[in-house]
Formats: structure tokens, sequence, C-alpha cells
């Protein structure tokens, strides 16, 4: 049930939407992804706007008229011309973020009271308020980032409609999909806490995927099972272990030659695997280049004594080059 042109609510979405609010119902409508939209580019040269202190687009903000990385937090004016070719006007944002929705729901829905929650957007006060305004019914769209996710009993919302469901599976992190199904079963589970008759809608391009089949199916045991046996054949945590080495520097070669260098000066121990040195997933951040090296172990391997020795026969720390290890990380990027 593809969106229309220009849109990214489906049909089906937006007939539910319609038939909650008729019944004074509240619809709440979910996408982890603040501002407007993902990324601009020029349509006439291709360009698009890069954060010119790391490796991620810059984001558009229309409500505050700003470009901003959530990398670093640099942020500026949207522009109204193209700086690479010049030509005014054909700037165009691609991708939606909650304030693109909530635009596409205000078409849709005119006379319909709706409320934006993103942590951007407002201070712990103002998001108190704008709560307690929708539990007491005072408003029948919400639309919001992971702040929905948790914790609060709505009592009058009876549709969840996930946005984009795909968006936390595509990042490489070993537990994406653990982390998808958590998610999005909090996020869902905000539909009927009362007992009213309620639905939840999920936007996917890949219907068939087990995140996807397990929410729908409500079977987290399965999927649970599922995601073990894999990780198990994998030996991805918990069983196995998994540290990042992380070589940054103020020049790309430097960090390179570093990570290449500890590459190199890896002890030989059996059950340990060292991968790379690759560019690391986000590989600019605030002008520091960065390169890693990953390592993988089985659970009873010695992850410490293995770093040790790494640190201790490869190229000391110098000029602007930095080692950051991380034993067991949460996050890969
Ligand atoms: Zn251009
Ligand atoms: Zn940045």
């Amino acid at each position: 049930h593809p969106p229309e042109r220009g849109g990214f609510l489906s049909p089906v979405l937006l007939r539910g939407i319609g038939k909650t609010i008729e019944k004074g119902e509240q619809a709440l409508l979910f996408l982890n992804r603040r501002g407007y939209a993902p990324l601009t580019l020029c349509r006439v040269c291709g360009h698009r706007f890069q954060c010119p202190q790391c490796s991620s687009w810059l984001v558009e903000h229309r409500f505050r008229n700003q470009l901003q990385c959530h990398q670093c937090g640099h942020s500026e004016p949207t522009p109204d011309h193209c700086p690479e070719c010049g030509t005014f006007d054909h700037l165009v944002a691609c991708g939606p973020g909650v304030e693109r929705i909530a635009e596409e729901v205000e078409k849709h829905f005119p006379e319909a009271r709706t409320i934006v929650l993103s942590s951007d957007l407002m201070g712990v006060k103002r998001l108190r308020l704008e709560l307690e305004a929708i539990v007491k019914g005072e408003a029948d769209i919400v639309i919001g980032t992971q702040l929905v996710a948790k914790g609060h009993n709505f009592p009058l919302m009876t549709l969840v409609g996930i946005v984009d469901a795909d968006l936390g599976l595509a990042n490489g992190d070993p537990r994406a999909a653990e982390r998808t199904f958590q998610l999005l079963s909090q996020v869902t589970g905000r539909a009927g806490r009362t007992g009213l008759k309620s639905h939840g809608l999920l936007q996917t391009y890949q219907p068939q995927h087990p995140v996807m089949q397990a929410i729908v199916s409500g079977d987290a045991s399965a999927f649970y099972e599922r995601e073990i046996a894999e990780r198990e054949k994998a030996v991805l945590p918990p069983f196995g272990r998994l540290a990042s080495v992380i070589v940054s520097a103020d020049t790309r070669a430097e960090a390179e030659t570093h990570a290449r260098g500890l590459r190199a000066a890896a002890p030989q121990v059996t059950g340990i695997m060292l991968l790379g040195p690759a560019e690391a997933p986000l590989a600019l951040i605030r002008g520091r280049h960065r390169f890693r090296l990953l390592v993988h172990g089985r659970r009873n391997s010695d992850m410490q004594s293995f770093l040790r020795t790494l640190l201790a026969n490869g190229p000391k720390e110098r000029g602007s080059v930095h080692v950051q290890l991380d034993i067991d990380p949460q996050s890969f990027l």
C-alpha cells in the first residue's frame, strides 16, 4: 500500500487515522527522526548538504529554518540557493522527519488537533504539559520520536502507526534486530492500554523480516529463540565478545596509518579474530577522521590481555592520533 507521490503515509494508515479521530479517539504516529528531512540536495547539480565537521548529512529543521548536524550540533541557516552551482529554489528535502509528517497530517486532516513531540522542540516542562494535554484528550493526532515510546498512559490512544519500521535495522549493529523489536513493541504497546479496541500499523519495505513477523504475530519468544540461535551460530554476544578499537586523528592518512600499524602488531591468539581497519561507520566526527578495528572473540577469550598486547606492541599515540577502546560496546558507530 505505497503512499501517494510525495507522501510518506500509506492510504491504509491515513484511513485508519480518519476513522480513529472520527470516534473521538487518538492516533499516534511514530518516527524516530527529528527535524523535517534527513537530507537536502540540489536538484540541478546534485550537491548534498553535509556537515563541514562530520561525515553526516545536515538535517533540515523547518520550524527553525536551519540545517543541523545531529552528530556535533553544527547548524546553519537554511540557504535559498545551492552553494555549489548557485541555482536558486531548486533545493529538495529528501525523506521524512517528524516535522514533515506533521505537515502531511495537516494536509489530510486540517481540522484535527495535532501535537509534535520531539526532544529538540521542547524543554521538560513543556513536554510534561503536552503529555498531560494528550492524556486529557486535547489532541487528536500525536506525532513523536522515541520520546513517546515509554511510560505514558494515553487512555484514548487506539491507533499507533509506525511511519518507518525499518529505520533501526540497517545500522550494522549486531543488536539491531533485538533493539528494533523492543522499540516497535513498546511503541505499538502505546495503543489500547485501557482496553479500547486498538490497532497498530507498521509501514515497512520488509514485511517478511523476522522483526516485522514477530511484531505482527505477537510471538516474542519465537523471535528471541531465532535471534539467540543466530547469535550462537555467528558467535556474537552473549556467545562471543566484541571490542572496537577506534583510531581518530586530524587527517585521514594519520588515522589510517596508525590503525594499520596496530593491525600489524596484533598478537596471534586462538579464538580471537581481528577485523579491519576500515573507516568507522561515522568516518568523520567534529573534524576527526576515524578508522576502526573490530576484535571478535569467543566467550571465554581474554580480550583485555589481547588489547593490552596490541597497544604495547603497536605504534604509540602521537600528534593528533588518539586510540579509543571499547569492550562489549553498546553502539558500533
Ligand atoms: Zn547545485
Ligand atoms: Zn557535524
